[in-house]
């Protein structure tokens, strides 16, 4: 049995997407910092009838949480297909916009070290797969092809580090799909569009259910499938994929 591994999947994207590749007959590992969300994300994928999913404590902040992690999945095999960087925060600003310091540092810890972090730790077992491949969740905002439009991003978001948090985890991406051009090991971006989760107070325009398609979809691509950052039509910007 194929398997897989998805940060922040206790809810929103994460867990539709835990629930799209459970059906696909993956052995989902659900990564969550918080174990008593993720006992009951994998409650509500078993009242589905899933039984091939269990969850590990993750926390993408805490390298010391990653390798116990990696201690867990190495206890049922030495091999991953897929790992999905899916957990991301947006940040908290001010009244008036600004963020401090301090805000942006959280952020770029859990949107953009954390991801390092985690795809660093997980990258070995991926590499005893037949097929693996990475999927970063990042978002439209961050796509360097984006930037045009910084009222609505401003308007949108009220924040400095997020912006910028999934702009620096694009180009990592870039670089780590450079990195492992010549292995088996497939890395691809998906922007998701504007999704109804908590991420947003649930005021996107998509299921989640719909992001999780797209992100299945990377996550199982066949070995002459594309590679790059795949963008949602939500957002306005253009469809189909960025190659790398
Ligand atoms: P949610 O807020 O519903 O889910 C975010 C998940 O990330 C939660 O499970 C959360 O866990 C987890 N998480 C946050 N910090 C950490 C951490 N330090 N360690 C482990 N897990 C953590 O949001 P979405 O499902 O919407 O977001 C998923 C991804 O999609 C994010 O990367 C986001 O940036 C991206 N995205 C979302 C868009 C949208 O419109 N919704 C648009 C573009 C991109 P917990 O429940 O414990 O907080």
């Amino acid at each position: 049995m194929k398997s897989v591994l998805i940060t922040g999947a206790n809810q929103g994207i994460g867990l539709a997407t835990a629930k799209n590749l459970a059906h696909q007959g993956y052995y989902v590992y659900l990564a969550c910092r918080n174990p008593d969300a993720g006992t009951l994300a994998v409650d509500i994928l078993k009242a589905e009838g899933i039984k091939n999913a269990s969850c590990v404590q993750l926390d993408v902040t805490d390298q010391a949480s990653i390798d116990l992690a990696v201690k867990e999945v190495l206890k049922h095999s030495n091999s991953l297909d897929a790992l999905i960087n899916n957990a991301g925060i947006l940040g908290n600003a001010n009244p008036d916009g600004s963020v401090s310091i301090e805000e942006i540092k959280r952020v770029f810890e859990t949107n953009v070290y954390g991801v390092i972090r985690v795809t660093r730790a997980f990258l070995p077992l991926l590499q005893e797969s037949d097929a693996p491949r990475i999927v970063h969740i990042s978002s439209g905002l961050g796509s360097l092809t984006n930037q045009s439009d910084p009222d609505w991003v401003f308007s949108h978001y009220k924040s400095e580090a997020y912006f910028p948090s999934k702009t620096a985890l694009n180009a990592y991406c870039v670089a780590l799909a450079a990195k492992l051009k010549s292995t088996r090991c497939k890395v691809n971006v998906v922007d998701p569009g504007f999704v109804k989760t908590a991420f947003n107070g649930f005021q996107g325009m998509h299921d989640p259910a719909e992001a999780a398609k797209f992100i299945t979809y990377a996550a199982t691509l066949p070995e002459n499938g594309p590679t790059g950052c795949f963008l949602s039509e939500s957002e306005g910007s253009s469809n189909g994929i960025m190659p790398w």
